[in-house]
């Protein structure tokens, strides 16, 4: 047997073949390749360029073109990240500038670049709430009925010819459906009551009942045939600040984050967090039409990853775990040693925006927008998914989100937050990808 020798290479433990060392200079092949990717990694640092793309260039319109090309990756080029991202570039657009980028969009779109294109359109309908009507039917020629978002502006002879189409396109129906509930005029909601009371024939191919595409848009088919809002036509966007630091606008007591409360978990036992607490009587929230002082939101931010928490609340900030509380079949046995409560100390470096953004400017999440907010259609990283009150049985409305990612240094998902305001119950739950 040949004897098997030390792999040279400082730190390494492994043993060769002689004849591998000779081919190798004494080290074994996973060092040997490690060697030769520093060796390429020091060559590509030492002589990579650095490419600034937007030198130059003042015009928002042409950066957020270059900001939505392909690059090809080049790992000798460097490209200099431009000092705004795409949300602050759209939201900084005058209407001139966003009907460039409108038709910029189109432009693509006819030249076959779909995917960019939708990219942009999508930006300008969520940022800006731009109106694509004039656009949908090139949207229509090319067979593309997602997301359903981009068609809620549709014409009404549009909306009739997808209605139409619905009933005869098997390929497209799913599409079509969720283009029909973000569009959501009577005749739609009229139609969907009419396939709940009568269902076609198709109905059987789809993986849920037509009239359960509406969560997706943000609203309910009631009993009685009706469309019922699931969120509120305002929204304020909580932005992360560098630092703790006055409010400008004397709304700082208007919402305050992540505070611990005084009540404890049922289910584990650990401390409930007050995620949101709002002072409703403030001009703001004028929106929530809620004739009171505050309103806390709580759950429990361990538990609560597992399954909807209710809260019995009142007006005055006072919070009661419901009993109609379901512990989840799933959650697991927790130990309050392998948590920290790191959220609470983010707290202070929350604000409310001085103004109102878009209604559907965080609604679609894959364009990264700043998520946390109060008010607004909800950013779903999974299925829309918007509890019932255990009380009415009705659907509650989303009242809230925050990104768990800006809150915790290695957080991720969305808590989202949702008042039944007839019953007085409030509700949480947890989505991440
Ligand atoms: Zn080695
Ligand atoms: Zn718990
Ligand atoms: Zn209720």
């Amino acid at each position: 047997m040949t004897e098997r020798i030390p792999c040279t290479r400082e730190g390494c433990s492994a043993t060769i073949l002689p004849t591998t060392a000779e081919k190798t200079g004494g080290y074994c092949m996973p060092c040997k390749q490690e060697m030769k990717r520093q060796e390429r990694q020091l060559y590509i640092d030492k002589h990579r360029r650095d490419v600034n793309l937007y030198e130059g260039i003042a015009d928002p319109v042409e950066i957020l073109k270059i900001m939505h090309t392909n690059l090809e990756y080049d790992p000798m080029i460097r490209y200099t990240p431009y000092k705004q991202n795409k949300e602050q570039l759209y939201m900084s657009l005058s209407a001139e500038d966003a009907g460039k980028m409108l038709d910029y969009a189109v432009n693509l779109l006819v030249s076959g670049d779909e995917d960019t294109s939708k990219d942009i359109l999508l930006s300008l309908v969520c940022y800006k709430n731009i109106s694509l009507s004039a656009w949908i039917p090139e949207l229509i020629s090319r067979e593309l009925y997602y997301p359903g978002i981009l068609f809620k502006d549709a014409s009404e002879e549009v909306r009739n010819q997808l209605m139409d189409q619905v009933e005869y396109d098997n390929d497209n129906r799913n599409h079509l459906l969720s283009a029909l509930v973000w569009i959501g005029d009577e005749q739609v909601v009229q139609r969907l009551h009419e396939w709940r009371k009568s269902s076609p024939e198709w109905v059987g191919n789809l993986n849920i009942s037509p009239d359960l595409y509406t969560y997706e848009a943000g609203w309910e088919l009631t009993e009685e045939g009706e469309r019922h809002n699931l969120f509120y036509g305002y929204s304020y966007a909580i932005e992360k600040v560098e630092k703790a630091e006055e409010s400008v606008h004397g709304a700082s007591e208007s919402v305050i984050l992540l505070t611990e409360s005084s009540h404890t978990c049922l289910w584990c036992g650990g401390k409930l967090t007050t995620l949101l607490d709002i002072g409703v009587s403030h001009p703001f929230f004028e929106f929530l039409s809620l004739a009171g002082e505050r309103l806390k939101v709580e759950t429990c931010v361990i538990c609560g990853c597992y399954g909807t928490v209710y809260m019995d609340v009142d007006l005055n900030g006072e919070t009661k775990w419901s009993t109609y509380n379901k512990r989840p079949d799933y959650l697991p046995d927790i130990n309050h040693d392998d948590y920290d409560d790191q959220y609470l100390s983010a707290s202070k470096s929350f604000r409310i925006a001085s103004q109102p953004r878009s209604v559907y400017h965080a609604a679609e999440w894959t364009l990264e927008p700043t998520v946390s907010q109060v008010g607004g259609h909800p950013s779903w990283i999974q299925d829309a998914e918007y509890p019932a009150c255990p009380c009415c049985s009705k659907r509650m409305t989303f009242i809230s989100q925050l990104d768990w990612g800006e809150i915790e240094k290695h957080g991720e998902g969305i808590y989202y937050m949702f008042l039944c305001p007839n019953s007085m119950i409030t509700a949480t739950l947890f989505q991440q990808s």
